[in-house]
């Protein structure tokens, strides 16, 4: 199964992808990992998206389309794949149709995670993440089991710089204007089901894969 989840800013499309990624022995494609992978390793292309991320913008279509065309090239198709965070543009959605045409492949779902902004905002405030494993934490729904410290590789947490409120309204306002469209181009390609993303972990997951009439487990 290939699969697309989109949702705004804290709706939780990582923690989800890689639970889904798990259970259904997916490949997890982030794009948002990818890129703060090219940073930490001081890259040029993790140079050049260090300019936007911090401040909370997409980093230009054609850096982000060139890094995960080439993920997908290597990665090893036939298991099937999630993307998380990718497209994020109707340019990046069109480039997308033409890589896995390429590749002899196609979507078969793009799931929408909906959430009411207030609770994104809340979600946004308390996130803590690891910089080497890309686990996710909250401070009040979902904290480290020590203070600050990875529950799965050990390493320091960390809040993500794009994570402060200042950033957080520049993400809201990218997520309407330029990854909002990409519902109705979904949606008239009949590959867009929505599920509701306001429960805990579980049941996020659980309504995805009752949306896309799969029964999954650990
Ligand atoms: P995420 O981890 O998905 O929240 O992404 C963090 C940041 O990485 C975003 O706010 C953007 O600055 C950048 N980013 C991630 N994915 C994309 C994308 N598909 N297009 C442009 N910028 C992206």
């Amino acid at each position: 199964m290939n699969l697309v989840l989109l949702g705004p800013p804290g709706s939780g499309k990582g923690t989800q992808a890689a639970l889904l990624a798990s259970r259904l022995g997916l490949h997890h494609l982030s794009a948002g990992d990818m890129l703060r992978d090219n940073v930490r390793a001081g890259s040029e292309v993790g140079k050049e998206a260090l300019k936007y991320m911090d401040l909370g913008q997409l980093v230009p279509d054609g850096v982000v389309i060139a890094m995960v065309g080439k993920r997908m090239e290597e990665m090893n198709s036939g298991e099937g794949f999630i993307l998380d965070g990718f497209p994020r543009t109707l340019e990046q959605a069109k480039a997308l149709e033409e890589m896995l045409d390429e590749l002899g492949l196609s979507l078969d779902v793009v799931v929408g995670i909906k959430v009411a902004e207030e609770s994104l905002v809340r979600r946004l405030g308390g996130r803590l993440v690891c910089p080497q494993c890309h686990a996710v934490f909250h401070l009040e729904g979902a904290p480290p089991r020590r203070s600050r410290v990875c529950d799965y590789c050990g390493s320091e947490l960390v809040r993500r710089a794009d994570d402060e409120p200042g950033a957080v309204r520049l993400r809201f306002e990218a997520y309407r204007k330029a990854t909002q469209p990409l519902i109705s181009f979904y949606r008239s390609k009949g590959l867009w089901v929505e599920v509701s993303g306001e429960g805990d972990i579980d049941e996020v997951n659980e309504s995805i894969c009752a949306a896309l009439g799969l029964v999954c487990h650990d």
